[in-house]
């Protein structure tokens, strides 16, 4: 088959360039000096975008590329993406759903139990020869402490099942209630009042902006711990610092950022954060899962048969 003009808005894994290479004719938007000189150079020609799910991707951009037919997100999260307007001008959207569930629900887990048990300081302090001088102090066991997760979806319910093995109880909240034996709480702030964990693991997007902001935290209090691996902006984090701060709630986890790789000094500074680098999905295994999805929803568009996962 012939390949078609792509424009790469990310930078990708090189597992996941190379079969791009084989089937496109790849141009690196991302990393070009120049991005106004490569559009005026391409633009005409572009059929597919392939970006992450963190990419951005302004209407002004997609309005250069007369001949795109299909945008492949390289993950779950397609918030960057101008959906309605792909919608009305018939251009395809993908993403990677399912194949990361497990991954991202694991690290809720592990910042769940890192943050309940103190695990991170405690390992500094063993390496600080702390350990020397005196017993590590008491952490906060999970049996019994009730989680309550923000957007129980497939990453969602995945983690439900994971706390549930740690003892813990699972409310949840959505804008529905679903048909699962675990308690809908309508109102987010009676959830974060009634939780010891508020998890939260909702879409991005304008839609749930700042929906965890100063009033929902002041609900959580200084017996709940926050727990975020959604996408940062679903979190006010200038009013999230404030709370770790003063010592309003007790912790957070936080795998997302406002402004990634921008993290805030005063939060790096916060020793009542876990913080990680957005690796929720990040093993070789699930990447390169994700990475199929990416090419053979390509391969399927170009060749007229049915994507695998489409989002429209
Ligand atoms: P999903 O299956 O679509 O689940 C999303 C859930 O959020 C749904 O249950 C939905 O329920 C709920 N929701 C939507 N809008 C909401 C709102 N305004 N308030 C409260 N809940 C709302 O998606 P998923 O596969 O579980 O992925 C969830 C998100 O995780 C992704 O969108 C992505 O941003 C994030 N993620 C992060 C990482 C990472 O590396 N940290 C990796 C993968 C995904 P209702 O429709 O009933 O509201």
């Amino acid at each position: 088959m012939e390949k078609t003009p792509a424009l790469i808005l990310a930078p990708l894994p090189d597992f996941l360039m190379q079969p791009l290479h084989s089937a496109h004719v790849c141009h690196d938007y991302f990393h070009a000096q120049d991005k106004a000189g490569l559009l005026a150079q391409v633009g005409a020609e572009i059929r597919s975008i392939v970006m992450n799910g963190g990419t951005v991707t302004p209407v002004a951009l997609l309005e250069q590329l007369p001949k795109l037919e299909i945008m492949s997100v390289f993950g779950v999260g397609y918030d960057g993406v101008p959906v309605d307007w792909c919608q009305a001008h018939g251009i395809r959207v993908t993403n990677t759903p399912d194949v990361l569930t497990e991954d991202v629900a694991d690290t809720a887990s592990a910042l769940v139990l890192m943050t309940s048990r103190r695990l991170i300081a405690a390992n500094r302090f063993l390496h600080a020869g702390a350990w020397l001088k005196g017993a590590f102090p008491l952490a906060h066991a999970l049996r019994g402490k009730l989680a309550g997760i923000v957007g129980l979806g497939r990453i969602g319910k995945a983690i439900a099942h994971r706390l549930e093995a740690h003892g813990m109880r699972i409310a949840y909240h959505g804008r529905s209630k679903q048909d699962v034996s675990w308690e809908y709480v309508g109102s987010l702030t009676a959830l974060a009042q009634a939780v010891d964990f508020l998890v939260v693991a909702c879409p991005g997007g304008a839609d749930t902006k700042h929906l965890i902001n100063a009033e929902v935290l002041a609900a959580l209090g200084v017996k709940g711990t926050l727990i975020n691996i959604a996408r940062g902006s679903v979190v006010d984090e200038a009013a999230l610092i404030t709370a770790l701060q003063h010592g309003t709630i007790r912790g957070a986890g936080l795998d997302v950022f406002e402004n990634e790789p921008q993290v805030p000094e005063a939060l790096l500074q916060c020793e009542n954060a876990v913080l990680l680098p957005h690796l929720g999905s990040g093993t070789h295994e699930t990447r390169a899962e994700m990475a199929r999805l990416v090419v053979e929803n390509l391969a399927a568009h170009f060749s007229g048969v049915a994507l695998l996962t489409p989002v429209c």
